[in-house]
């Protein structure tokens, strides 16, 4: 009786069942192990009582199934109703949701009606940073803008956008400071104008190379990444995104402000770099002021010398990075098919969430153009509205969908309160992007979550609803890495 067909299908099913179970476990120790890694106290609860759930259901099966329960006519129903119950919750979870066709066609299906380009000088910190008062530049710019005179007349005074750095870490926050002053001194050193666009190199002798579109884009690519970007897509550039005039100037290079800025490349090369999760996790502290700068810093090394790789080709190409734009980044970054652009204002990614810094190349290489991409943000953004809720600024909109600005759909930061806030803590804040349920770090049980979540509306819904049990909905500063400590 025992070895009938029937029994051999029961046992195969109890064999899948303790592996089934097994693996549910495995997941479950997985994520109490990535916790402890990523320090997460609450989390680590969460996944052990979870991990203790799963193999404590894999011993009674065990136990049922060394019984004989499972073929016995109650235990076979119980055997075929739990397995329904799962294909039916993998099916659920795991198939591919409909696209947001939106989202696969980059920032042109955001737009709603015809925007304008934006003018650099506006920008808050070419405003704070580049606009002396009592020169030229200062009466002209407040004649055209009355109404910014005496906002920004008071932010000056506090310091501008950064205010006193470090000021939220007191009294520890010196050698901190000294860190990210090293950093931020880079990017300055890398800003003059035959740098960010540079020239061939004379041993070139002012050659052209010629390359097919594929063949120089799998070099860009390969360069960049060789140099050290994370991430590097191409976008074929839409004018509105090129900023009208600069506005931030250095070097004393006063000519330059108010330039018109041509937009006369057609292709970008934008570039990604993972900010640390260690050093993010301590936000608002100056640890992940410090990673911002390292990030610009390398954001400059690597657009400089992707320029000048280009230029030594024998084309033109404009760097751009932390002291020097010509253009947006974030849309370029979307149509590039690095991500989507979320909630909180910045773009993110599904390697790293918004756990990055941009910096780009513009070039009238010609080039192959990257796709957009539908990783889920827009729908997972929608209901989920961490970032807003953890603003001690109040500056993330909490609408259920994104609205017009200047043409195009998005949820708009209000980037004076934001600064506002930086210029109390010292820092660049930085709570939204570490509370982002996609800036966890990529430990495999992350890694299964976005992967899930980039391709299934309800798996959105479930983790969002996780998140908050697993790492609750307030935004605690992590203890930072010994060397950047923040408290004595
Ligand atoms: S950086 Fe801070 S203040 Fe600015 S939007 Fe994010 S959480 Fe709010
Ligand atoms: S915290 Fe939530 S709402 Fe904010 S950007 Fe991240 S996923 Fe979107």
């Amino acid at each position: 009786m025992n070895a009938s067909p029937f029994f051999i299908i029961v046992d195969v099913l109890i064999f899948l069942g303790v592996l089934g179970l097994a693996v549910q476990a495995f997941i479950g120790l997985a994520f109490f192990f990535s916790s402890v890694w990523e320090k997460e106290r609450r989390a680590t609860v969460f996944a052990a009582v979870q991990f203790a759930g799963m193999t404590a259901l894999l011993i009674i099966f065990l136990l049922m199934a060394l019984s004989g329960f499972f073929k016995t006519a109650p235990g076979m129903v119980l055997l075929i109703a739990g397995y329904i119950t799962v294909v039916f919750a993998a099916i659920f979870m795991v198939r591919k949701t409909a696209p947001n066709l939106r989202a696969l066609q980059g920032t042109a299906g955001y737009m709603v009606s015809k925007g304008n380009r934006f003018d650099e000088r506006v920008q808050v910190f070419a405003r704070n940073r580049s606009i002396r008062p009592g020169s030229k530049q200062y009466h002209q710019f407040y004649r055209d803008h009355p109404e910014l005179e005496k906002y920004d007349s008071e932010r000056r005074e506090k310091g501008g956008p950064l205010g006193k750095i470090g000021l939220i870490d007191k009294p520890d926050e010196g050698p901190n400071v000294a860190a990210l002053l090293a950093s931020i001194s880079i990017p300055i050193h890398l800003c003059s104008p035959e740098v960010v666009k540079p020239d061939s190199h004379p041993l070139m002798n002012g050659k052209k190379i010629d390359l097919s579109p594929s063949e120089a884009t799998i070099r860009i690519k390969g360069y960049a990444t060789n140099i050290g970007a994370d991430l590097v897509g191409i976008a074929k550039i839409n004018p509105l995104w090129i900023y009208s005039h600069r506005g931030e100037i250095f070097h004393e290079n006063w000519e330059e402000w108010g330039r018109e800025i041509p937009a006369d490349h057609k292709y970008a090369i934008v570039v990604a770099e993972e900010m640390s999760f260690d050093m993010v996790g301590p936000a608002p502290h100056t640890p992940s002021l410090i990673e911002s700068m390292k990030n610009y810093a390398k954001g400059a090394y690597i657009s400089t010398q992707l320029a000048a790789f280009i230029a030594n080709l024998g084309y033109e190409a404009t760097a751009n990075h932390l002291r020097h734009y010509t253009a947006i980044l974030p849309p370029l970054a979307v149509d590039a098919g690095l991500g989507e652009v979320g909630r909180l204002g910045y773009l993110m990614t599904k390697e790293f969430g918004p756990r990055i810094r941009l910096s780009a190349v513009t070039t009238n290489l010609p080039l192959i153009p990257d796709k957009p991409v539908d990783i889920g943000v827009e729908d997972f953004c929608k209901f989920c509205k961490k970032c807003a809720t953890c603003c001690p600024s109040e500056s993330i909109p909490y609408d259920d969908e994104p609205k017009e600005f200047n043409g195009t759909l998005k949820w708009k930061l209000n980037d004076e309160t934001c600064f506002g806030y930086w210029a109390k803590a010292g820092t660049d804040c930085c709570i939204c992007m570490k509370v982002c349920p996609w800036s966890h770090a990529r430990t495999f049980p992350h890694r299964l979550i976005v992967w899930l979540i980039a391709r299934n509306k309800y798996a959105r819904r479930i983790f969002s609803v996780m998140d908050n049990i697993f790492y609750g909905r307030i935004s605690i500063p992590k203890a930072a890495p010994k060397w950047a400590r923040f408290k004595n």
